[in-house]
């Protein structure tokens, strides 16, 4: 088997687990910022509930709770277990590496990254549509985060 056929597996397997399972999939009591995020395109929906730290720098507390298929589902399960218990500014720049790798700008064989298991979305930027299911639950974290006012959407 290629190195491919392999990443297209454990993709498939970890999508279908978190979708089965989805991690921090709550309401969190007492937080601090909270945002709902929509992608017309597919039909996603969902409200992401952040709990910072008194001082404000770190993720003390992070939930979702709605409706969409398994990539939008587990892409929000894993983002909740990416950012749980870590520095905002950390969170900042995951984020940013997360958008380079499914708009295809960042290879995480070769170029430096903080992205973990989430490197399991490479290979995605391949089909647009998907992306947005993917980067709604990140772009409505990030808006949750700066205090955005208003849905989120993805254009
Ligand atoms: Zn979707």
């Amino acid at each position: 088997m290629t190195t491919n056929e392999n990443m297209k597996e454990l993709y498939q397997s970890v999508i279908l687990d978190h979708n089965k399972n989805p991690k921090n999939f709550k309401k969190i009591e007492g937080h601090t910022h909270k945002q709902e995020g929509f992608n017309p395109v597919c039909g996603d929906h969902l409200h992401i509930y952040i709990k910072l730290s008194d001082d404000k720098a770190t993720v003390e507390d992070v939930g979702f709770i709605g409706e969409g298929c398994a990539i939008s589902k587990a892409s929000a399960s894993m983002m909740t277990q990416a950012i749980k218990g870590r520095p905002v500014q950390e969170v900042k720049d995951l984020y940013k590496d997360f958008h380079k790798l499914l708009t295809g700008k960042l290879d995480p064989e070769n170029d430096e990254n903080s992205l973990g298991k989430l490197q399991i979305f490479s290979g995605i930027w391949k089909y647009p549509a998907r992306v947005k299911c993917a980067t709604l639950s990140w772009h409505t974290m990030a808006a949750a985060l700066d205090g955005e006012a208003g849905i989120i959407k993805t254009e």
